[in-house]
């Protein structure tokens, strides 16, 4: 059956040292504890290395929040999959809304980068959601739908591989949550359109997590419907009590 995953998306923020005190922390709260999910931290490119060797693999997964659409080469400025393998981490956030609105991230580029990804055996965290336009206009089921299908290309055994997560662009960093059942009918939608082209098996086995303004006094509810397997979390991973506080609503 599918996992249960809450996964930080720390962005652009904090130094290496106020990150890998960060991640000992939330490393050393998870230790201490019993969870009932598997819960990852995706860190800037930077803080990779001191953060894998600051954390135990064991309990706290850790991930790239990109990595570049090309293998190597002359590329300047960027950082491949495989060298964000060769760091220790295990996944790479791809198709956040902030890449795809500011860099002009797209279906092809996309396409490109989950490939490189699962080829240095990263697991990606892919997103997809519609903008505030979308959905008031309601086309925001075929938007997530063609954003999905962008992958299909992807054998079942490849897809079988992807965590979907489901942002909502006008819930991210706006401090409004989709309610429990926008998410959940979204997520249902999601799994149906994986399902039509992989089959129920792998659509069951797929986590879908929720993104956007998830904090603690939320995520219970919204991980208590059927279709939300977790979240990725943004804003509220910056602080080791807030994040706790949402790996909590799993217990
Ligand atoms: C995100 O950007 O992935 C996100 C979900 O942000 P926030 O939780 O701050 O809305």
């Amino acid at each position: 059956m599918r996992k249960n995953i809450v996964a930080g998306n720390w962005k652009m923020n904090t130094t290496v040292q106020e990150g890998v005190a960060l991640a000992k922390e939330v490393n050393d709260a998870l230790a201490a504890g019993k969870n009932n999910c598997d819960v990852v931290i995706c860190v800037p490119f930077t803080h990779l290395v001191p953060v894998a060797g600051a954390i135990d693999s064991k309990v706290l997964g850790l991930g790239a929040e990109n990595c570049a659409q090309y293998d190597k080469g002359a590329y300047t400025g960027e950082v491949s999959a495989s060298m964000v393998a060769s760091t220790g981490a295990g996944y790479v956030i791809l198709g956040h809304s902030e890449r795809r609105q500011y860099y002009g991230e797209n279906n092809d580029t996309l396409k490109a980068k989950t490939r490189l990804a699962l080829d240095n055996g990263l697991t990606p965290i892919f997103c997809v959601g519609e903008v505030l336009e979308e959905r008031e206009n309601g086309s925001y089921n075929d938007v997530v739908q063609s954003q999905v299908e962008a992958l299909f290309d992807l054998a079942a055994e490849d897809f079988s591989k992807i965590i979907v997560a489901y942002e909502p662009v006008w819930a991210i960093g706006t401090g409004k949550t989709a309610t429990a059942e926008q998410a959940q009918d979204m997520h249902a939608h999601i799994r149906s359109v994986i399902a039509g082209k992989y089959g129920n098996e792998i659509a069951d086995n797929t986590s879908i997590l929720y993104g956007g303004s998830c904090k603690p006094s939320n995520a219970r509810e919204l991980f208590a419907k059927p279709d939300v397997d977790g979240g990725l979390i943004g804003g509220a991973a910056l602080k080791a009590d807030s994040f706790m506080g949402i790996v909590e609503a799993f217990n």
